[in-house]
């Protein structure tokens, strides 16, 4: 927390320590060079996803995977995975299998897991309990984006969203000065974007 003090002497030679804390920045800014370059596809597709989830009704929350390559420090998100899901309005789970099938893609296709995102109700995007500690697939530079109001006002801007960085064993919800630094959304090579909807896939036996 930046501190500033500040001392002056009062009329009756007291010396008066003002102590004004300055509102803790937000947010984990980590020491990186890394940045993040999402494709604006990967966008859309996961925007719909979620949405459709939104609109079930009840709505439910909606669980989307982000996959790319990574080169340089440059994280590049071509790949949008629908897993399948047992979504509600309290939360989305996914199956050991459900998993299986995602991983089994990832390799397929030698791609890095770069993300996840999920929904919340409200406008509150930092973590639960439960985002914390059952999240699949957590490993040191992990991303898990929180999307507001069932991605009712999509994903942009960034600000709006909790994005929170799985570093030291922990997420830490990354400050809205990275990410409007680090963070972009741009149209990459055609030829390498996909998406996958696994949401009516039969289980791997
Ligand atoms: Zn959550």
């Amino acid at each position: 927390m930046t501190q500033f003090i500040l001392e002056f002497q009062t009329k009756h030679g007291i010396v008066v320590k003002w102590f004004n804390w300055f509102r803790k920045p937000k947010g984990f800014y980590p020491k990186d060079v890394k940045k993040y370059i999402v494709d604006v596809q990967v966008i859309e597709f996961t925007e719909r996803v979620l949405r459709e989830y939104g609109n079930k009704k009840p709505s439910c929350e909606g669980l989307i995977y982000w996959a790319g390559h990574v080169q340089n420090n440059i994280h590049y998100i071509t790949h949008a995975i629908a897993p399948k899901t047992q979504a509600s309005r309290y939360g989305i789970q996914t199956s050991h299998n459900s998993n299986a099938l995602v991983v089994e893609y990832l390799c397929d296709n030698d791609l890095v897991y770069i993300s996840q995102v999920h929904t919340h109700p409200g406008k509150w995007v930092d973590h639960s309990d439960v985002d914390n500690e059952e999240t699949a697939f957590r490993s040191e530079g992990f991303l898990s984006v929180v999307v507001p109001l069932f991605s009712k006002n999509g994903i942009l801007p960034w600000e709006q969203c909790g994005v929170h960085l799985y570093h030291g064993s922990e997420f830490k919800r990354l400050a809205n000065r990275y990410l409007s630094k680090r963070f972009s959304v741009k149209k990459i090579n055609q030829n390498k974007v996909e998406f996958k909807d696994f949401r009516y896939e039969r289980d791997l036996v």
